[in-house]
């Protein structure tokens, strides 16, 4: 619902050309009722205010309760002073809502509203007979125009809000809602207070005022006070749910990604950054959304403790809430784009240490409220916990999956991505899916001449010269002991020989380093290792027996062959 400036200078200017002369032409036309009651009109006047200050927060819209004060106003002095009344009271409402700059057009498009809902209504009236005199207190047809005047004037109020929504907001949404309802019930509910205060006035003067004021500002407060518990409630249930959420989900990622995306749901959110804590010094950027994009830039400046906002409530352990760019523009590291006002910081604690911060930006100013800090503090709370679950999760994971000495894939993990991959063959995702399978030569006789250690550091030499050479063509596994495989989705036959004999030379070629050898000096020493492959669909038709296949190409065609060679399946 972006109103454009065109649009906005318009309603300004209809503005201009419409009130003040209406005003003026209201007032040449229906003279004010009025004999110097000075004191009574600005009591009048002041129960407007107050009334138009206090709108009524039910289900977050504030409904503005003025009409009653209006039609006794009306009843009591006419159309023109209720007219004015009514422009100030739109402003006095407005202001206390605190609009952006973008948004002050309002004013003028609202002053305009009340100006034509408070010349038709009043004008209906009197065109009806009607009049406004101290006079018609006990006479019925008097009081039924009365009515007649209070439902004109909120019917054509809701006319030009439609109007509005539809052609200034290009609202496509339906206007008759469930809002509508309630402001048309409460509205209705208070009209009857409004011919109480005409009548009472006109019987005990402006005691009346005061009688009548009372009660519907307490009325008011209470109201607030009983929506305000009831939002946060909503917002605790929204927390706890988030929560849950996030606790299920299994992975790091996961669980950053749905904490920064509720998060930008629940609250006003135009940019949010999530910090981690890299260590003692360091905080470091781990996911944020800005403007649509949630890409991490390449080099994102590390922020040290004490830095920026986010480095001062990491170091003060504090969270902070700012309501506009002036207060923090002067701590910033320039992480926050300049248009943003509010900004809600709250460091991430787990068990009394903060592990990371938050910080949520608004273009809006006053976005965030204090509740929100607290709700926000919560999630946090959460999200911690779901982040070191998380982590262990996938520490576990990683565990159970890699050999520990080499870091490489291990058997477990082999088999499972083997059926995966095969299965990819069954249904034609995949053409082919090649096998490397390696034993180290005689490595008995190399554990027996330095020892285990010795051997133990040749298998991680090996393990990372595979990793090298082989890159993303494949995945490569420790079979067991000395043994390797390669993996290779989509490598034909030709393509594989060539990469094992590649394997095969840069094993006999380059002598392994020992660094703990007996001696305790370093050495070097060669090695030999003998390899067999095979290739599926052709050497096999399921994933067993790929492995089979290629075990034996390795024992027939390679080991008894003299070994140091490579051997292709040989049907
Ligand atoms: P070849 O394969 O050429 O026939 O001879 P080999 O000596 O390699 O044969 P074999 O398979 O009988 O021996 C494998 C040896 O690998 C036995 C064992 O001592 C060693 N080995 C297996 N796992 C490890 C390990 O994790 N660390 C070390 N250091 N040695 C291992
Ligand atoms: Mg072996
Ligand atoms: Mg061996």
């Amino acid at each position: 619902m972006t109103v454009t400036a065109k649009t906005k200078r318009n309603i300004f200017l209809v503005w201009l050309l419409l009130v003040p002369a209406g005003l003026w032409f209201t007032y040449q036309t229906y003279p004010p009722n009025f004999s110097g009651q000075w004191l009574d009109i600005a009591a009048f006047l002041i129960l407007t205010f107050v009334v138009a200050f206090m709108p009524m927060v039910i289900n977050n819209t504030p409904i503005f309760l003025i009409q009653w004060v209006s039609l006794a106003t009306f009843l009591t002095f006419g159309i023109f002073v209720e007219m004015v009344f009514a422009q100030a009271a739109v402003i006095v409402l407005l202001l206390r809502l605190r609009l952006q700059k973008d948004q002050l057009f309002r004013i003028p498009l609202n002053l305009i509203m009340f100006f034509l809902v408070s010349l038709v209504s009043g004008v209906v009236y009197y065109a009806l007979g009607g009049q406004t005199t101290p006079t018609i207190v006990n006479n019925l047809h008097s009081l039924s125009l009365a009515a007649v005047y209070a439902v004109v004037n909120y019917f054509l109020n809701q006319v030009i809000i439609s109007f509005y929504l539809y052609y200034i907001y290009k609202s496509k949404g339906s206007y008759f809602g469930k809002d509508f309802i309630v402001e048309t019930v409460t509205t209705f509910i208070t009209l009857p207070l409004g011919f109480v205060l005409y009548m009472f006035y006109n019987q005990q003067g402006l005691l009346a005022l005061l009688i009548v004021a009372i009660p519907f500002a307490s009325l008011s407060m209470i109201f607030k006070l009983y929506y305000a518990s009831e939002n946060i409630n909503i917002y605790l249930q929204k927390a706890a749910e988030i929560g849950h959420q996030m606790a299920e989900k299994l992975e790091v990622d996961g669980v950053i990604d749905l904490f920064i995306q509720k998060l930008s749901e629940m609250l006003p959110v135009d940019y949010a950054y999530i910090f981690d804590v890299a260590n003692e010094e360091d905080l470091k950027l781990v996911r944020r959304i800005q403007g649509g994009d949630t890409e991490l830039p390449l080099n994102i400046p590390i922020i040290k403790k004490n830095q920026g906002i986010s480095g001062h409530v990491w170091s003060k352990g504090k969270a902070q809430l700012y309501s506009t760019g002036m207060q923090w523009k002067r701590y910033s590291i320039g992480y926050i784009p300049g248009d943003a006002e509010s900004i809600l910081a709250v460091p991430i604690q787990r068990n009394k240490k903060i592990i990371g911060v938050v910080m949520l930006a608004s273009k809006r100013k006053r976005a965030y409220e204090k509740f929100q800090l607290v709700i926000v503090d919560i999630l946090c709370s959460y999200f911690a916990v779901a982040m070191e679950n998380a982590k262990h999760y996938e520490l576990t994971k990683k565990q159970s999956e890699r050999c520990a000495l080499t870091k490489l894939y291990n058997y477990r993990y082999f088999k499972k991505l083997l059926t995966e991959e095969f299965d990819k063959i069954f249904h034609f995702e995949q053409k082919v899916l090649s096998l490397i399978i390696l034993d180290i030569d005689h490595f008995k006789a190399v554990n027996d001449t330095y020892g285990h250690q010795s051997g133990n550091e040749i298998l991680c030499e090996l393990a990372a010269r595979l990793t090298n050479i082989v890159g993303s063509r494949g995945t490569v596994a420790r079979y067991g002991g000395e043994e390797f495989v390669v993996l290779l989705p989509e490598v034909d036959k030709e393509e594989t020989y060539q990469l094992a004999e590649m394997i095969r030379q840069s094993i006999a070629n380059w002598p392994f380093t020992l660094m703990q050898s007996l001696e305790l000096t370093q050495q070097q020493i060669k090695i030999t290792a003998s390899i067999g492959i095979a290739t599926a669909p052709e050497d096999a038709e399921d994933a067993l027996a790929l492995v089979r296949h290629a075990d034996r190409a390795l024992y027939v065609g390679a080991k008894r062959a003299g070994r140091n060679k490579v051997a292709e399946y040989i049907k």
